[in-house]
């Protein structure tokens, strides 16, 4: 089946905004056709949010499209070009060499952009096959929902299609294609690409403008310079959201700066990981032989982020020190969001007598003793919240939180120390929350790997059940209880590289 244009009109309002930039930004492109294309997953709450059409995501056209063998009338497929810092070194041009936006279209919620990853080979592919494998795509689909779930910034994920096209990784695997849905797909590697472009001086500025004026809309000037207003902004996101996958215990694994949205979401999902037990030195990524992108890293790297993106945008702030403005408040903001967050996890109250010091005491006691044990950081967190509204020691909820520790007398200096501080606190509202900001599911690596092997069979059944779950992380869900327990012994042997 060849790629044709216009199979339906579906009376959508397509806008491309950045398409209209012109094509020094992207490059039009047709998906390339995979053979017998089918379905593995369709997101029908993202759907209805969306305000898109039903029929988007129940016809066999809509399979056509979304396996790239097809195009709806105003669909306008390209791909973009970017640079990037890889594992901390200039990586040059790479863009975008699997995915392909489709448009940008207009909603009651905003306006979104929809990209094909994994449709074929593009002028940025370098020596890549433009396909990504089912395995991989199966992790981006869920992760991506999981973190929505979790009130965590991310990009989305529409739906998700398989073929039996083989593509070879270290061995052969299938092919599969995610249609990601997000305001914008602009990365940091955007800015460092065109920084990089003495031919064009003005793309630039041309993008940045593009940038402020669609997605900082009303933002804060107070810098007096709109780019490093936008660097201030991009860093202040940043801080937000690397404080919320702390919280979480997420690793992203591959924080390259091409991998770095302009909009403060979670992108380009890759050999991620929730953390099992507490290593706060963990590394996801097989590939990353030096710890780079370790979870306790993330902080750090984020912030050499931000900088290669201020040294970026320099031709338009003109000013180092103003630069370094817009730049420094990322510390302070990712330490204030850290501390809240860890707080709202230990249900302490979050008034202004309350005494950060004090907070922070408990907090990184607590951090040093989970690390200490490697105790599960979801169960243990899920267990606290569940024992804290318990005033007596001997309480089974409490039992259970104890169970997790080998140093029981350490824990129980702890414990004191938190109880004696909740109590003072009579703060129950905070205690009761503790349920709201800790999950009882998150998408553990032998989850998703159970899955990914179901789906391999052509069974898909446990992609859907994942899906359902993990929108609703924090509400218990009896029936699927087993999915909160401890990981099996088989989990820490799971090796996720940067094949995908
Ligand atoms: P990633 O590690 O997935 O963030 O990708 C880094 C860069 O390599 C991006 O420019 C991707 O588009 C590109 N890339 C990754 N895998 C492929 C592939 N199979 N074919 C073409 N380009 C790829
Ligand atoms: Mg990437």
């Amino acid at each position: 089946m060849g790629t044709s244009k216009g199979i339906d009109n579906q009376d959508m309002t397509w806008i491309n905004r950045f398409a209209s930039l012109g094509s020094v930004f992207a490059t039009e492109v047709l998906p390339t056709p995979v053979p017998a294309p089918y379905w593995v997953a369709q997101n029908q709450t993202l759907l209805k949010a969306c305000g898109l059409p039903q029929s988007w995501l129940n016809t066999d056209e809509a399979l056509s499209v979304f396996s790239g063998n097809g195009l709806w009338e105003g669909m306008a497929p390209r791909a973009t070009v970017y640079s990037g810092h890889q594992f901390g070194h200039w990586a040059g041009q790479l863009g975008d060499g699997r995915a392909l936006s489709l448009g940008e279209f207009e909603t009651n919620q905003g306006s979104f952009e929809i990209q094909l990853k994994g449709a074929g080979k593009t002028p940025f592919s370098r020596m890549g096959d433009g396909r990504a494998v089912l395995r991989s795509s199966i992790r981006e689909y869920l992760c991506s929902e999981a973190m929505a779930g979790l009130g965590i910034p991310t990009t989305r994920a529409l739906c998700l299609t398989g073929s039996t096209l083989p593509v070879l990784r270290e061995s052969l695997e299938t092919a599969a294609i995610v249609t990601r849905v997000a305001p914008s797909f602009i990365r940091f590697g955007h800015f460092e690409h065109f920084a990089n472009q003495s031919s064009d001086p003005g793309a630039l500025k041309l993008l940045a403008d593009f940038v402020l004026e669609h997605h900082f809309e009303g933002h804060e000037a107070s810098l007096g310079n709109p780019y490093a207003d936008l660097l201030h902004e991009v860093s202040l996101k940043t801080a937000q959201l690397v404080a919320q996958w702390q919280a979480v215990g997420f690793c992203h694994g591959v924080l390259n700066t091409d991998n770095m949205s302009m909009l403060g979401l979670t992108l380009d999902y890759g050999p991620f990981q929730f953390l099992d037990g507490f290593n706060p030195h963990h590394i996801c990524n097989h590939s990353d032989h030096q710890g780079r992108y370790a979870y306790d890293k993330q902080a750090q790297i984020a912030y050499w982020n931000l900088f290669c993106l201020g040294q970026a945008l320099m031709p338009l702030i003109d000013d180092q020190a103003l630069a370094m403005n817009a730049l420094e408040p990322y510390k302070g903001a990712y330490t204030a969001h850290w501390t809240h967050n860890f707080s709202m996890k230990l249900g302490l109250s979050q008034t202004h007598e309350e005494d950060p010091q004090a907070h922070m005491a408990l907090i990184q006691e607590l951090m040093q003793l989970l690390a200490s044990e490697r105790t599960d950081f979801s169960l243990f967190w899920r267990r606290l919240s569940h024992a804290a509204l318990q005033s007596q020691q001997a309480h089974p909820a409490w039992q259970a939180v104890k169970d997790m520790f080998i140093d029981i007398g350490k824990f129980q200096t702890w414990q004191d120390r938190y109880m004696a501080q909740i109590q003072a606190q009579e703060d129950d509202a905070a205690l009761q929350r503790m349920l709201a900001v800790n999950p009882k599911y998150v998408l553990r690596n032998h989850l998703v790997e159970l899955a990914i092997q179901k789906s391999k069979q052509g069974d898909h059944s446990e992609v859907d059940t994942l899906f359902k779950l993990l929108q609703s992380p924090f509400d218990e869900q009896p029936e699927f209880e087993a999915y909160a327990d401890l990981p099996p012994a088989w989990a820490s042997d799971i090796e996720i590289s940067c094949s995908s």
